[in-house]
Parts: structure tokens; C-alpha cells; sequence
């Protein structure tokens, strides 16, 4: 037997744990596929799309690939999502909330003004690492016909090896990523797959406690970057942007890197001076902060 198309089980499951219809969720082979399905149907016009300069970086490869035009808008100086910027024709907006790699968070009553400024268009959020402190925008979907959620197994439930991801929206906006959907591959998801997501779903507890290990992790290394002289915007995501004050990013990308401790580093405009550490175990965390406390006061 094949599997169901809209992700049987699972997707009744999703609908259940998040207090929403069946037909407001989609599911998709991870977030990036869902992310993909999203593009091709609702960003499919000649006016641009728009999304932050400082983002998740598929977001230019996915328009660049279904030649959606698109314009990238400067975040601030504190990384944070100008509102007015979005007030502008457009073809559709993509908003990563919270942002990556910043982890930085914008408030719901920011985003729903640009969802409401932009009612003929749809507005995705991108909610990858809401679990870690974020605040979900999920509820708005009952009063906005032109908001797309799209969340993940990936990080808070870590199940980034199963490769599922959902969105959650309007019924119409949900059959319509079908039929784009049902124009490619009708059937994504296998039914290990869908039994698997069940499971993860179902496991309310690991779910919860494993979000409260990162957080508290996160709070305790951010506390030990500050004494050690980083900077970074505070952090509701799972990963920590951070930038010292006299130490160039790059240098200590590289001698991280020579240790076997892999950060993130962009040489890009902007942020070529900040490098994401992702947040893992407390040992590995502790050989990090182990490896900077020698390295910062060896140069001295
Ligand atoms: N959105 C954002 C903002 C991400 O950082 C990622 C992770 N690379 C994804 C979506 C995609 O994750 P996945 O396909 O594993 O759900």
C-alpha cells in the first residue's frame, strides 16, 4: 500500500497536538521541502518577494531557482526586523521568526501589522527554533487567510534525521501547496516515516525536557562568552551569534576549527565579524568554553 497523501496518521496527529483543523496542516519531507512546495505555489507572480538581508540562506537559492524576483531588506543595527520596510508592494514575504543565524525574536503584534499590511499577499514565518523561548503565531492563522506557519521536526523535537516538516494555514492556502504538491510527488512521506512522526509527536515529555536542557545550556555558555568579552543579540533560538570585542570572528572560526569545534562563520557584509555557535551538549559546550578561556588569554 502506498501511503496517504496529506500524511495520514500524522498529519490527523499534528492537527490534534496543535489545536487546529486537519485540513490547516501540511507535511512535507522536512521544513526545506516544505519551504520549497511554498515558494512554487504562492510566490509565483512578477512583483518581488521580500525577506531580511540576514536570514536563513536558502530563502534567495529557492527564488533564484523559480525565478521569483526578490528584494532583501536591512535589518538594523541590533539585527532586528524593520516593520516599515515591509509596507511596500511585493509579491509575498518570507519572515524566519525567530531569525537565523541571529536567534533574535520579533514580538507577535510586530509581525501580525506586516501580515495585516499585506492581506493580498501570503506572509510565511518561518517558526524552525520557536520551541527554545519564542512565542508561536500559530492562533493567528484562524484570523489571517494570508499567513503561512511552517514549523520542524528538526530541532526542538530532534528528529532532524527523519526529515519532516508541516506547515499550518488557512484551508485554502493549505489545498492549494496540495495541488503543487500532488503536480510533483504525491507521496513524500513513507509510512515509517508517518509512524515515526506519531511517535516523536506523542512524546510530549522528551520533547519538553529536552527544549529546557538547550535553553538552560544556552543561558549558562551565554553567561561565560559575556564574562570571556563576546557580544550577541539575545539568543531564543538554539545557536548563539556572537562577536568579541577584540578577537576577529574569523580567527577564532579558524582555531576553533583547528581544535575540531565547528562554529559557523559567513564571510559576508555585516555579520563577517560574528560567528554562530550552535548549542550542543553540556561537555561539548564545556570544551568550547575550555578552548576560548586558553586561547583569549594565550594571546595576551
Ligand atoms: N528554516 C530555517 C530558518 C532553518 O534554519 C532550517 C534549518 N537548516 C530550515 C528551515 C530547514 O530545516 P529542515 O528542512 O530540517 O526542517
Amino acid at each position: 500500500l502506498y501511503p496517504d497523501v496529506n500524511g495520514g496518521e500524522l498529519r490527523d496527529k499534528l492537527a490534534e497536538v496543535y489545536g487546529v483543523d486537519k485540513e490547516q496542516v501540511f507535511v512535507g519531507v522536512g521544513s526545506d521541502d516544505v519551504l520549497a512546495v511554498a515558494f512554487m505555489t504562492f510566490f509565483a507572480g512578477d512583483k518581488p518577494i521580500l525577506f531580511p538581508d540576514i536570514t536563513y540562506s536558502f530563502y534567495d537559492v529557492w527564488a533564484d531557482l523559480y525565478n521569483i524576483p526578490y528584494e532583501t531588506l536591512s535589518l538594523d543595527e541590533k539585527f532586528r526586523i524593520v516593520n516599515e520596510d515591509y509596507y511596500r508592494e511585493n509579491g509575498g514575504i518570507i519572515i524566519p521568526n525567530p531569525n537565523a543565524p541571529t536567534g533574535v525574536e520579533k514580538s507577535i503584534e510586530e509581525l501580525e501589522e506586516i501580515i495585516n499590511e499585506n492581506r493580498e499577499q501570503v506572509v510565511i514565518i518561518d517558526e524552525a527554533y520557536i520551541d527554545f523561548g519564542g512565542t508561536s503565531i500559530l492562533p493567528l492563522i484562524n484570523k489571517y487567510d494570508n499567513l503561512l506557519v511552517v514549523q520542524t521536526f528538526s530541532k526542538s523535537r530532534s528528529a532532524a534525521g527523519a526529515r519532516i516538516g508541516m506547515a499550518f494555514g488557512n484551508k485554502r492556502l493549505i489545498s492549494y501547496m496540495n495541488d503543487v504538491k500532488f503536480s510533483i510527488n504525491s507521496y513524500t512521506m513513507s509510512r515509517l516515516t508517518v509512524a515515526a512522526g506519531v511517535a516523536v509527536l506523542e512524546d510530549e515529555e522528551y520533547f519538553k525536557k529536552t527544549c529546557n536542557k538547550i535553553i538552560a545550556t544556552r543561558e549558562r555558555v551565554t553567561g561565560e562568552l559575556g564574562k570571556l568579552g563576546f557580544a550577541f543579540p539575545e539568543s531564543k533560538s538554539n545557536f548563539v551569534f556572537a562577536t568579541h570585542k577584540e578577537v576577529p570572528a574569523k580567527e577564532l572560526f579558524e582555531a576553533l576549527k583547528a581544535e575540531g569545534i565547528y562554529v559557523r562563520w559567513w564571510n559576508k557584509p555585516r555579520i563577517d565579524n560574528y560567528f554562530r555557535i550552535t548549542i550542543g551538549t553540556d561537555e561539548e559546550m564545556d570544551a568550547l568554553i575550555f578552548f576560548l578561556k586558553n586561547f583569549l588569554s594565550g594571546r595576551n
